[in-house]
C-alpha cells in the first residue's frame, strides 16, 4: 500500500471517457454536465475533545447527479479523504444506482480524521457537528447517506438523532444503515458482501467454473470484506486469505471465517493473539495468491499497472467488493490476462440496493422480513449481472465499460427527457 495514490476523479472521469464513446448519441454538452458534480460543500467545524480542548475538522458532502433522484452515498471517515476523494465516490454512486436501476442520484461525504484514535464520546461530537453542517443538503427526499469506511450503524444512529432532533419528531428515513432498532432492515449489514458473492456466484456460471472447487482471497475485512468472505465460503469455496490494515491472515486449507468474524474490532482489524490455525503474511501479498477469485474490498486504488503485473495465472475473475480498486492502467493489464472483472459499481451494489429497501420501509413505517430482503435482492443483483454481461457480448467491451455504457445512458436518458432548465 505504499505507492502514491492517483487522482480518484480523475479516474472516474477517464473511466466515464472509456464508455461515453460508445454512446455518440449523447449530446456534448449533457456529457460534459455528467462528467461534473452538480453541487459540493466542503465544512470546517469545531469539535470539543475529551481533554477539554477544541479541535477542527474539515468535511465534505458532494452530490454528482439528482436527475434520477434523491442522491445517495455514504460518509467516510480516514485521514486520507480529500474533495477529490469524495467527488469520485459520488460519481461511482450515480452510476452504481442507474446500473442496479435505483431511483438515486449519487453522493458522497468524508470527514478528515483518525477515528482509530478517538473515543466514542469525540466520534459522536464529530459526527453530531458535522451532520449539522451537512444538514443544509441531506433530507429524507434530497439526500440519504450512508456508512462507508470507518462509520457503521452506530455512527448514522447518531446522524439521524441529530437530524431528527432538528425537526422535533422522527426521521428515519434520513440515513441508512442504521441500528434494527431504529428502523434500520434486516439484511443490510450483510447486503454488500452478499451481493459480491452473488455477482461471483454469476460470473462463475457464466465461465463454467464450479465454486466448490475454487479458491478466494480477500483484502480488508471489514462490513464489505468480512460478509464477502462468509458469502463465498457459503457457496462452498475455500477462503484462504483475508486481510486488514495490519497484514493478511492465511490458511491454505481454508480459514474459518464466522470464527474470525468473532475476533475482528469495529474497524475491521482481526484480534492476531486469537487466531487458530492460520499463518500471517504481510499486507501485499493478499494480490500474489495462487487462487481463482480475488476480491478487493478494502480501499480504492490497491490493483495498479504495478500490482496488476503480480497476480497469478491462476486468478480468473476479480471482483470489487471496495469502489475504485482498480486503475485505469491495471483494467488493461487484467483484460491481457483474460480476468474477468465485475466492476465496482455493479460488484458491490447491494448495499446502496438494501439501502433504498431500509428507505423506502423507513418512508412507510412498514418493515419487510430478512427473507423478502434478500430475495428482492437477489432478483436485482443478478438481473443487474446480466443486464451488464449482455451488454458487453453485444457490443464486444469488458465488464466496466458495459456497466458504465448502461448507467451512463440510463442517466443520460432521464436528463434528455427532464430537460434542460429553464
Ligand atoms: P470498513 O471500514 O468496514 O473496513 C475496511 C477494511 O479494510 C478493514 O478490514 C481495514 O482494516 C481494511 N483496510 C483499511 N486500510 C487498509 C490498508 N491500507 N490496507 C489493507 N487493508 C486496509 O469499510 P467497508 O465499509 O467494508 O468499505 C470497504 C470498501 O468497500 C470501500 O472502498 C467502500 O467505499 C466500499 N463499499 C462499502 C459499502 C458498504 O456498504 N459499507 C458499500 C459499497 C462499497
Amino acid at each position: 500500500m505504499a505507492q502514491e495514490k492517483e487522482n480518484l476523479y480523475e479516474i472516474a472521469v477517464k473511466q466515464f471517457d472509456n464508455a461515453v464513446r460508445y454512446l455518440p448519441d449523447i449530446k456534448a454538452g449533457i456529457v460534459e454536465m455528467l462528467r461534473l458534480p452538480k453541487r459540493e460543500l466542503t465544512v470546517n467545524f469545531p469539535v470539543h475533545m475529551d481533554d477539554g480542548s477544541v479541535r477542527m475538522f474539515t468535511g465534505y458532502r458532494v452530490h454528482h447527479s439528482t436527475v434520477r433522484g434523491p442522491t445517495k452515498g455514504g460518509i467516510r471517515y480516514h485521514p486520507d479523504v480529500t474533495l477529490d476523494e469524495v467527488r469520485a465516490l459520488a460519481m461511482w454512486m450515480t452510476w452504481k444506482c442507474a446500473v442496479v436501476g435505483l431511483p438515486f442520484g449519487g453522493a458522497k461525504g468524508g470527514v478528515v480524521c483518525k477515528p482509530e484514535e478517538m473515543s466514542m464520546n469525540e466520534l459522536e461530537n464529530l459526527t453530531r457537528r458535522y451532520a449539522t453542517e451537512i444538514a443544509v443538503l441531506m433530507s429524507p427526499e434530497g439526500d440519504i447517506p450512508a456508512p462507508d469506511v470507518n462509520t457503521n450503524p452506530q455512527v448514522m444512529a447518531w446522524i439521524m438523532d441529530t437530524y431528527s432532533m432538528h425537526k422535533g419528531y422522527s426521521v428515519p428515513a434520513v440515513v441508512t444503515g442504521k441500528p434494527i432498532s431504529i428502523g434500520g432492515s434486516l439484511g443490510r449489514r450483510d447486503a454488500t458482501g452478499r451481493g459480491v458473492a452473488i455477482c461471483t456466484r454469476e460470473a462463475l456460471k457464466y465461465l463454467k467454473m464450479d465454486p466448490k472447487a475454487c479458491r478466494a482471497a480477500v483484502q480488508g475485512f471489514g462490513n464489505v470484506g468480512g460478509s464477502a468472505a462468509l458469502n463465498l465460503s457459503r457457496l462452498g469455496m475455500k477462503v484462504v486469505l483475508v486481510s486488514d490494515i495490519k497484514g493478511c491472515i492465511f490458511n491454505p486449507a481454508g480459514l474459518d471465517i464466522p470464527y474470525l468474524q468473532s475476533i475482528t474490532d469495529r474497524f475491521g482489524v482481526v484480534d492476531r493473539s486469537r487466531l487458530r490455525g492460520a499463518e500471517e503474511l504481510p499486507g501485499s501479498s493478499w494480490i500474489e495468491q495462487k487462487v481463482d477469485i480475488l476480491v478487493p474490498a478494502a480501499l480504492e486504488g490497491q490493483v495498479t499497472g504495478e500490482t496488476a503485473t503480480r497476480i497469478k495465472d491462476t486468478v480468473k475473475i476479480l471482483a470489487e467488493g471496495a469502489n475504485g480498486p482498480t486503475t485505469p492502467e491495471a483494467d488493461v493489464i487484467l483484460n491481457d490476462k483474460g480476468i474477468f472483472v465485475i466492476p465496482d459499481i455493479l460488484c458491490n451494489a447491494g448495499g446502496v440496493t438494501v439501502s433504498y429497501f431500509e428507505w423506502v420501509q423507513g418512508l412507510q413505517f412498514f418493515f419487510w422480513s430478512e427473507e423478502e430482503i434478500n430475495k428482492r435482492l437477489e432478483e436485482i443483483m443478478v438481473r443487474s449481472f446480466n443486464d451488464v454481461l449482455g451488454i458487453s457480448q453485444e457490443k464486444n467491451v469488458d465488464m466496466r465499460v458495459a456497466a458504465y455504457i448502461l448507467a451512463i445512458s440510463r442517466v443520460a436518458e432521464a436528463t434528455m427527457t427532464r430537460g434542460i432548465y429553464p
